[in-house]
């Protein structure tokens, strides 16, 4: 049988490199694209001269041509860090919009199946607790985080659209709060932002109170879990996450004894419209894909915890955030 070709956008980031790996393993030809905006070229380093793998590197907001047939695509080209979207909200805005619909246009001339990452951000700063795939939302549309809430709404509805009014195979995963090797350490996500800070010796930033929650799911299993939904014949949004709830202070002390620090806590001004509770309703995914996580936050936070230890030195004192100032905002 001829091998099936896979097209993954963002691809040189932190989950676009796990779905390379992923790919790669199970035989598919993988087809990267990314213009490192958010990613970093290390991250396919081990995969570049691979057989099965060809990387290139394109603006997803672009005309996107592909000469070969593609089976499937998988759309993560995207900021994802708060810190990230807040700094180039325009290309935030432009890759879950221009982006989205090239690619669904891609896949339309290809006859591929699509699958989207959306994000728990569509349920905004929820009123309904956990939250299930037929929760609505409550995001504010003009907040700084709007830009990227409401790319990835306006993501799903194309998504939808292209999905009822041309038939196009389209698959939308809800992904909240992962973490695991390969996130940036300055991308200003909360386990970069503690453990960067415990290596370096300073104190860690909590914003706000700390009783704001979130539930961290490790990345083996959301990369099975975005696996089996590309697999499935399901076409509405599936929320993939770990349902085990922690609140930002007792997260905090959990990597302070993680990591033997001595650093103490500093409470910092809570960001705007910073939700204040998360957790994934996953009944759906466990009826319909029989997954369910099964790394525990000790396990995935001692791994990611020593993947950051295990990177060079100068990595650890980055300038706190990436500069974008070579890429394009119009
Ligand atoms: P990341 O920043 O590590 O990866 C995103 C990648 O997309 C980067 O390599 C970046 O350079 C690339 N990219 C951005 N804009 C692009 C463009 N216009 N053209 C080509 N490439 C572009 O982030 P991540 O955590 O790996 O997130 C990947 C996807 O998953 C995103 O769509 C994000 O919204 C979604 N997601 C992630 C999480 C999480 O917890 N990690 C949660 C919810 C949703
Ligand atoms: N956070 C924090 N200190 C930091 C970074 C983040 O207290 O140095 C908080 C942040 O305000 C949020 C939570 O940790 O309440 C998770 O933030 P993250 O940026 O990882 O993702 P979010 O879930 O907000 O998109």
């Amino acid at each position: 049988m001829q091998e099936k070709t896979v097209l993954i956008t963002g691809a040189a980031g932190f989950l676009g490199s796990h779905l390379c790996d992923r790919f790669i393993a199970e035989g598919y030809a993988v087809i990267g694209m990314d213009n490192f905006i958010t990613g970093d070229k290390k991250n396919i380093a081990h995969v570049l001269d691979h057989p099965q793998f060809q990387f290139i590197k394109h603006d997803v907001t672009e005309y996107i041509k592909i000469e070969r047939d593609v089976d499937y695509i998988l759309h993560f080209a995207s900021p994802a860090s708060p810190i990230d979207y807040l700094k180039i909200p325009i290309q935030t805005l432009k890759v879950g919009s221009l982006g989205t619909h090239n690619l669904l246009g891609l896949a339309k001339a290809k006859a591929a199946r699509i699958l989207i990452a959306s994000t728990s951000e569509v349920y905004g700063d929820p009123l309904v607790h956990p939250q299930p795939e037929t929760y609505y939302g409550n995001v504010n549309t003009i907040g700084p985080r709007g830009v990227y809430d409401e790319a990835k709404r306006f993501q799903e509805s194309i998504t939808m659209a292209y999905h009822r009014f041309h038939g196009l195979e389209t698959r939308i995963v809800r992904i909240f709060n992962t973490y695991g090797p390969r996130m940036r350490l300055n991308d200003g996500r909360v386990i970069p932002a503690f453990m960067g800070q415990a290596l370096r010796g300073e104190d860690l930033t909590i914003f706000g109170d700390g009783l704001q929650t979130r539930s961290f799911c490790y990345v083996d299993d959301q990369i099975e879990g975005i696996y089996r939904l590309l697999l499935s014949d399901y076409s509405y949004p599936v929320n993939i996450g770990n349902p085990h709830e922690i609140t930002i202070k007792d997260f905090a002390e959990e990597i302070i004894k993680l990591t033997e620090t001595t650093q103490k806590i500093i409470y910092k001004e809570l960001p705007v419209d910073d939700p204040l509770q998360r957790q994934p309703d996953i009944t759906l995914a466990k009826e319909l894909l029989d997954w369910e996580p099964t790394v525990s936050r000790t396990q995935g936070m001692e791994t990611t915890f020593n993947y950051f230890k295990s990177l060079n030195k100068n990595e650890w004192y980055k300038s706190e955030h990436k500069d974008f100032s070579s890429f394009n905002s119009k």
